[in-house]
């Protein structure tokens, strides 16, 4: 069945206004947005508008109670001037998810794709070339309804937008402090869905670490602040001896679409990769014997990451002398060609979408 989006195209491209030398991350919106709402029971109106602002009702549940989901993914022009969306399904997927924990209405995920594929080549001309560089996508749905009981709401809207994003990967190592204070995620609540909330939370224990001098914080379990979860908006991987490891899934992480592509590409090479806990207590004995080799953070912004310091408790260990690692380096490497068309593709990541003009 082929999805019917009405397009009502934006009369000027703001395009020529932007400043495409350094486009920010989500500084600048692209000229088009996607838009569905959901009133009477059912999924309605899949368009495909000028992006602006709309109006909202100061009572909708959404902005009063968090009742909003959203996503993150990448799209990509490849020097064959192919159009390469990394591994939508697994977005459409993980948002089914998070509105299942957060009482939204399930969508049909084949109009989410489509959506994709349409807005993405409509704003062709917004997808930077640049090594590193991409066309960013966030999908959100967000609780419309004007009431103020506590409860699910019974209309929402479905946004798509798009942004040209620079290259977060600037080679350099980061430097991450263990948090033994402050929880993102507890068991039973909403860890695993990508939703305002957990965001929210991660505000202020942020902007502390940052504060003393730290550039993200190590997410520690919510019950006894010892075992490693997440870092920052970013899921953690840890090279110790000739193993690699990855906290496994228990409610509280976010099952990232770059974590899993890193367990792919890990098994590929012969690499044997456990998910299980880790606790802060094993990092810094694997540090202390010399066994602990990398760690990195991998999540769809900045791909992947390299971890060169992790303070706990005031104490620093330096991992690889504080430079990004082998491993690290080659998986950032390996996500990138794949996602450009420059390296094969042998898992079929990569959503094509059919080049040419206009
Ligand atoms: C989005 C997100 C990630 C990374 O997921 P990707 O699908 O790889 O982008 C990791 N942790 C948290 C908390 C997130 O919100």
């Amino acid at each position: 069945m082929t999805v019917s989006i009405a397009t009502h195209r934006a009369e000027h491209s703001r395009l020529a206004s932007v400043n495409t030398e350094d486009p920010g991350f989500g500084d600048v919106f692209s000229d088009h947005m996607f838009q569905m709402d959901y009133r009477d029971g059912a999924w309605r109106d899949p368009r495909i508008v000028p992006y602006g602002p709309f109006p909202v009702e100061p009572g909708a549940l959404g902005l009063h109670y968090g009742q909003t989901v959203f996503e993150g993914l990448k799209a990509f022009l490849g020097d064959d001037d192919v159009i390469r969306v990394f591994r939508p399904d697994r977005n459409a997927a993980r948002l089914a998810q998070s509105c299942q924990r957060l009482c939204i209405p399930a969508f049909d995920e084949t109009v989410f794709l489509a959506a994709i594929d349409q807005l993405v080549d409509l704003d062709r001309a917004w997808i930077p070339r640049q090594r590193g560089r991409a066309l960013y996508i966030r999908p959100l749905i967000v609780a419309t309804e004007a009431n103020l009981n506590v409860r699910p709401a019974d209309a929402y809207r479905f946004f798509i937008m798009t942004a040209p994003v620079r290259a977060y990967f600037t080679g350099g190592a980061i430097h991450l402090k263990a948090e033994r204070r402050y929880t993102r995620a507890a068991p039973g609540g909403m860890g695993h869905a990508k939703t305002a909330g957990n965001y929210a939370a991660s505000l202020l224990p942020g902007s502390e670490s940052q504060r003393e001098g730290h550039d993200q914080v190590l997410w520690l379990d919510g019950v006894e602040h010892r075992y490693v979860e997440e870092v920052g908006q970013m899921n953690i991987f840890f090279r110790i001896g000739d193993e690699v490891v990855t906290p496994d899934l228990r409610g509280t992480i976010l099952p990232g679409v770059t974590r899993e592509s890193v367990l792919t590409l890990l098994e590929d090479e012969g690499l044997r990769c456990r998910q299980r806990r880790i606790g802060i207590d094993e990092i810094i004995a694997a540090h202390e014997d010399g066994s602990l080799q990398e760690a990195f953070g991998a999540g769809t912004a900045s791909v992947i990451v390299p971890v060169g310091r992790i303070s706990v408790d005031g104490h620093t260990l330096a991992i690889n002398d504080a430079r990004p690692g082998t491993l690290a380096t080659r998986l950032y490497d390996r996500i990138v060609d794949i996602q450009r068309g420059d390296a094969p593709d042998p898992h079929g990541w990569n959503r094509l979408i059919a080049s040419g003009p206009r």
